[in-house]
């Protein structure tokens, strides 16, 4: 957390930050981070969520 560079911009309008970076594959507009409590983006008008991180419960490990 030294250097953050400013890879989002604030909305004034809606009053949201949303980060440039991203666009949602479905409808093709900009998505929203969020950072908890699992950091992913998120779509707000087609409700589409990209997970960074997966989870460590998907592996198909042996349970028992
Ligand atoms: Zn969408």
């Amino acid at each position: 957390m030294a250097h953050v560079h400013k890879r989002y911009e604030y909305d004034y309008k809606t009053g949201k930050i949303r980060l440039k970076n991203k666009i949602c594959p479905r409808c093709s507009r900009i998505m929203a981070f969020h950072k908890h409590p699992v950091p992913r983006w998120h779509c707000g008008y087609c409700n589409y969520t990209d997970f960074l991180t997966k989870s460590p419960e998907a592996g198909g490990k042996s349970s028992s």
